[in-house]
């Protein structure tokens, strides 16, 4: 197979086929469309990057810092043993060789519990993404966006989770530019990598020669998003198209589902910790709080 623009080999086929110099310019090109488009990030910025150590939020942490010039990362440690780990020893050696500063904080020390010990397996990955929100924000005060690595894969998959549990509150958060509410207790959440496959995540990865370790989630195979992820992985492969379709189909109408959610949306302040929640105490110290009775 050749490259449809030079007919040097391709290493990428979709609608057309691409080398590896004209699927850098391909992908490349649709990230800085995606951020434009949805005016996700501008010059004067200042930027973290929300990092694991994983493909999709390192390729993030590479586009964004070749771009902008004020970037730092930021990483969670939840505790989850023979992962998490090999991760972030691989994301401190990239970010070491890049010069980009990197803060890593962990559930241990911020909450006081690793997440391996969390007793109710059924309720771990809800406490994770709950946890792990909470320490994103609060940790990026002073910063104008957080950056994360979410892909169109992932969004088609937490599209699709919502819908079929019927929670409309979750689906309106979701967007290129994450939330409903703009409050100046929430840093405004971006996907500049709204818009790419994870296969082409891939392809960019390891033509930028990045080797990382690929270790899963030990928790991951459990969750509901790994059947959705699944299913719609079968769809794709029948149906070319159905993720990106599923996913402009929401964009479109995103904007009328937010503009009748806002008027219900009130921001708080947490009780306890003082961070913004919808209701009198936040997720996360709810889970917190509970901790020694019900999780651990
Ligand atoms: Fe956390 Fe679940 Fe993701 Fe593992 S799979 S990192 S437990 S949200």
């Amino acid at each position: 197979m050749r490259c449809s623009y030079c007919l040097r080999p391709a290493i990428y086929l979709r609608k057309i086929a691409y080398c590896a110099d004209h699927f850098e310019s391909y992908f490349v090109g649709k990230v800085k469309r995606t951020i434009k488009r949805y005016a996700l990030l501008c010059k004067t910025d200042k930027i973290v990057v929300a990092c694991s150590g994983g493909k999709d939020s390192t390729v993030a942490l590479e586009l964004v810092s070749r771009i902008y010039r004020d970037v730092e990362a930021v990483a969670i440690d939840e505790g989850i043993c023979g992962y998490r780990e090999h991760t972030l020893d691989w994301l401190k050696k990239y970010c070491y060789s890049n010069q980009i500063p990197l803060r890593v904080y962990s559930f241990e020390k911020e909450f006081g519990f690793r997440l391996d010990n969390v007793k109710d397996k059924k309720r771990l990955c809800t406490c994770c993404g709950v946890l792990r929100r909470y320490l994103l924000n609060s940790k990026s005060k002073g910063f104008d966006k957080v950056v994360t690595g979410h892909n169109l894969d992932d969004e088609a998959q937490s599209i699709f989770m919502n819908l079929s549990k019927a929670n409309v509150e979750a689906l309106v958060r979701l967007g290129p530019m994450a939330g409903v509410v703009r409050d100046n207790k929430f840093v405004p959440r971006v996907k500049p990598l709204y818009m790419c496959l994870e296969k082409e995540d891939v392809v960019f990865a390891y033509l930028k020669g990045f080797e990382m370790p690929r270790p899963e989630c030990p928790y991951a195979s459990s969750s509901y998003r790994a059947d959705v992820k699944a299913g719609l992985n079968e769809l794709e492969a029948s149906r070319p198209g159905t993720k990106e379709n599923l996913v402009k189909s929401f964009l479109r109408v995103l904007p009328r589902l937010r503009a009748d959610y806002r008027c219900s949306e009130e921001v708080k302040s947490c009780a306890v910790c003082g961070e913004p929640c919808r209701a009198d105490v936040c997720a996360s110290c709810n889970i917190v709080k509970f901790k020694n009775n019900r999780f651990l």
